[in-house]
């Protein structure tokens, strides 16, 4: 049975620690060392990297990501190495790549027969966190748990497929203060399961979803009365909105109000979206380009009032904060309606660090990957030594601090169906092309080749007429392979 709370509510019971009763006692943990800096990651759901204010691309309203930005290192070349949901959320906990995690598909009742979740033996950044005394807390949607039948009842789970499920304690990996869900798309009514709430007594909530994990986030940081953490200790608090996850109307009037005046068309300015044939995808596009900019400006909204808290509360200085995104949204580019492939409008997420005194604020392409995060993270907190040697990310630390150390020369991508770990799409992303090679059961293998310099929206394909960079770049992407046992060389 479910609670359903309207925001005033919520927040009388917040205040009246209500919610902070419900905090399971944060272990205690060996020493930690003088000032060890908080960490914040916020990361809302399929938020493309074109769709920040700042860049000059999409002609979208982010006041707060670009006063942001002017204090952040922003990587501009940051991807979901494989953009969708589940697989990214696992390689940013583990530092591993699917085929290493094991999560090589979105959690659901499809995936599920495969053991398709994050593993719970898995070391993540947050189980080394909590074992170096951080309180830690999660809030919004974490989606690294297979369903299992009964399914929880609920919209997600009465369709063919079940996608939403409780995290139980013994898979938080070391969040001692919980206030999450796996999926769910209902931005108006999201649910939650509170830190103690047993598997069939989420809360349901009358407040967009953004604004209302803005609301705790806010609450978690102010931490009046010690209610939600040890005050004395650092803490890592991660905020994974939703939105501007489809459906695309749900999203408050003001922020929509916010592109009056502007038609569809004036807010479309992607040449690879083909409004002259109005194909599907352009008629996607038309339909909900508005609504999703007016997502992307909400959440720019709640992440400001995330700054303003930290600033307000004397964190600022202290704080890593961490902007990016799971994997971007193609909305009818190329034709396809979202991601999941390797287009840059799929591929690109937003990628903005700050910590005042720590990192200089400046833009930098730097092919940074997913499963580097962790390690990089671990690293700028002065912990490297923790980082466990199954990790395959690398840490760029010095990169972000003082602009020397390795750069990689490419980014994986990789996309496998369900059930099928060695086919599928495989392919890499240079500084200047996007080279991928598609297998699949009974058909000839695809290459595909783009020149991001030439062609910024990937319009021509141009493998079949430069076999030299194609078996290049085919020899680069098989060593990266054959570095992490992807069965995909052998198929
Ligand atoms: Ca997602």
């Amino acid at each position: 049975m479910s609670i359903t709370w309207n925001r005033r509510e919520f927040l009388s019971a917040a205040a009246g620690g209500l919610l902070g009763t419900c905090l399971a006692e944060p272990r205690r943990a060996g020493a930690i060392p003088a000032r060890q800096p908080n960490l914040v990651i916020v990361f809302p759901d399929q938020m493309r990297g074109q769709a920040l204010g700042f860049m000059n691309e999409d002609p979208v309203i982010t006041p707060n990501l670009d006063r942001f930005a002017q204090e952040s290192l922003v990587l501009t070349s940051a991807v979901s190495n494989y953009p969708v949901c589940s697989p990214f959320r696992a390689m940013l906990m583990t530092g591993r790549y699917p085929h290493a995690n094991g999560v090589l598909s979105n959690c659901n009742s499809n995936s599920a027969p495969y053991d398709c979740e994050l593993r719970q033996t898995d070391r993540c950044w947050s189980d080394v966190l909590k074992d170096r005394g951080y309180n830690l807390g999660y809030i919004g949607k974490w989606h690294l748990d297979a369903p299992y039948k009964p399914y929880v009842d609920c919209e997600n789970n009465r369709g063919a497929t079940a996608w939403n499920e409780w995290c139980p304690p013994e898979r938080r990996h070391g969040f001692d203060f919980w206030y999450a869900y796996g999926t769910y798309d209902y931005h108006f009514t999201p649910m939650y399961w509170p830190t103690d709430a047993t598997r069939h007594s989420p809360l349901k909530i009358d407040q967009w979803g953004p604004e209302h994990e803005a609301d705790l986030a806010i609450e978690y940081i102010r931490n009046t009365n010690g209610q939600y953490r040890e005050a004395d200790r650092p803490f890592a608090l991660v905020v994974s909105m939703n939105p501007p996850h489809t459906p695309y109307h749900l999203v408050p009037q003001k922020y929509v109000d916010m592109y009056a005046g502007q038609t569809a068309t004036d807010l479309i300015n992607r040449p690879n979206v083909n409004l002259a044939d109005d194909t599907s995808g352009a008629k996607l596009a038309k339909k909900h380009i508005k609504n999703y900019f007016a997502m992307v400006t909400g959440v720019d909204d709640q992440f400001g009032r995330i700054l303003t808290a930290l600033q307000e509360n004397g964190l600022e200085k202290d704080t890593i904060v961490l902007f990016t995104s799971d994997h971007g949204n193609c909305l009818g580019c190329h034709d396809v309606p979202t991601k999941n492939v390797h287009y840059e409008e799929s591929m690109r997420v937003p990628f903005l660090i700050r910590w005042p005194e720590r990192i200089k604020p400046r833009h930098d392409d730097l092919l940074i990957s997913t499963p580097d995060i962790y390690p990089t993270l671990l690293d700028l907190m002065g912990l490297s030594d923790d980082i466990p040697s199954d990790v395959q990310g690398a840490s760029r630390a010095s990169i972000i601090t003082v602009n020397r150390g390795d750069r990689p020369t490419s980014q994986l991508y990789m996309w496998a169906p369900v059930g099928q770990p060695a086919w599928g799409r495989r392919g890499i992303r240079t500084a200047r092309y996007t080279f991928v090679v598609s297998k699949r059961q009974g058909k000839p293998v695809e290459r595909i080749l783009y020149d991001n310099l030439d062609d910024p929206y990937q319009l021509r394909n141009i493998a079949a007429r430069h076999p030299d960079i194609v078996r290049q770049l085919t020899e680069e992407l098989e060593q990266r392979l054959a570095a992490h046992d992807d069965p995909w060389l052998q198929s």
